[in-house]
């Protein structure tokens, strides 16, 4: 991992460059402060466990025949998906239309188009820098008598993005609108290839130049084995990879309003999984862009068809999701662009 290599490498040039880090460290985490706490609490107070419970419930449901990609199930779900942003009055940058179409043969063979679908806040003082939340909308689909429902995978990601996006229109509503702009983005083709996110990093619709950051979301519902004593946490993977400044935020979101454990074990290079490199984030990641990426680990029903609505924890699906979105406030809000490493890439 990135920062343990930086510090091990000055301990080996001497301890004049070792203080120098540390100092800089020290400065980086005393410069990062929630100066409106109060308000950001006020909006975390409107995520709710029985909002997230509708929409996990309304997305997984046999009606969308398990999502599959570039199929009439997964058409109806982003039919959904722009019904939930009119009816909130979210906008979509791309006007009217909300969907980024993504033709045929723009997948592997045998899948049919599809699109990602996008709605943003747009930001009053640095309107054309953008903080993407994204969360892959398909699944697996369904055989002969099986509906594959991905509630955790990724009804969970998706309820997450949506219950964010209320409260941040609510905020802008009552004159808190954020700084920056906020990209609600729902990719397609995670399940094949994470094709949605490569469309969107190679036909970005905001410059990637201008995406400050990538908060990816992709089951955030359910409690793997490691954790079956300790259910308050969850993985943040890539946090520090491009951006330290991201990585603090992210703990600082944490410590002043979830309390959860933070686990970086999946975040290691040398974690066999590799999920860094296994979700939508990474495409971004690939672009420069400082991503985190929120995960549960897997379970017992992992892309089976098993994977219902009623298996959801949801009081911690929605800790998670007030982790999400009080990060997201800070990168939005922030007086300064968060910075990119220098030795990042
Ligand atoms: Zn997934």
């Amino acid at each position: 991992m990135k920062v343990q290599l930086v510090a091990l490498s000055l301990v080996l040039v001497g301890s004049c460059s070792t203080l120098r880090h540390t100092e800089k460290i020290k400065q980086l985490k005393n410069n990062i402060a929630f100066d409106d706490a109060k308000t950001v609490q006020t909006y975390l107070n409107t995520i709710t466990e029985s909002e997230l419970k509708a929409h996990v419930y309304a997305f997984s449901s046999d009606e969308f025949q398990g999502r599959k990609v570039g199929e009439p199930g997964h058409h109806k779900a982003s039919q959904f998906l722009k019904d939930y942003y009119l009816s909130e009055n979210i906008a979509s940058p791309l006007g009217s239309k909300y969907y980024q179409h993504i033709p045929e043969s723009f997948f592997s063979e045998g899948i049919k188009n599809s699109q990602n679908v996008i709605a943003y806040i747009k930001g009053n003082q640095y309107p054309d820098e953008v903080v993407i939340i994204s969360a892959h909308s398909d699944h697996e689909g369904y055989t002969d008598n099986t509906i594959y429902n991905g509630a955790d995978d990724n009804g969970s990601g998706t309820a997450a993005v949506l219950e964010m996006a209320q409260a941040f229109k609510k905020a802008t509503l009552e004159g808190h609108p954020p700084k920056r702009s906020i990209v609600f983005l729902h990719l397609t083709g995670e399940e094949v290839n994470l094709t949605g996110s490569r469309y969107y990093t190679k036909y970005p619709v905001f410059s990637m130049k201008n995406t400050v950051a990538n908060l990816n979301i992709d089951m955030i519902g359910r409690v793997d084995e490691a954790h079956t004593n300790n259910e308050n946490y969850i993985y943040v993977i890539g946090a520090d990879r491009l951006s330290t400044e991201l990585h603090y935020i992210s703990e600082m979101a944490n410590a002043e309003f979830t309390n959860l454990e933070l686990d970086y074990k999946l975040n290691s290079d040398s974690d066999p999984n590799r999920y860094y490199y296994r979700s939508d984030h990474y495409n971004f990641a690939q672009k420069g862009v400082p991503v985190i990426f929120y995960f549960n680990g897997e379970h017992e029903d992992y892309h089976e068809p098993t994977d219902t609505a009623e298996k959801i924890n949801y009081p911690l699906l929605e800790k998670r999701t007030k982790l999400i979105f009080a990060t997201a406030w800070y990168l939005v809000n922030s007086d300064k662009r968060i910075e990119v490493d220098v030795d990042a890439i």
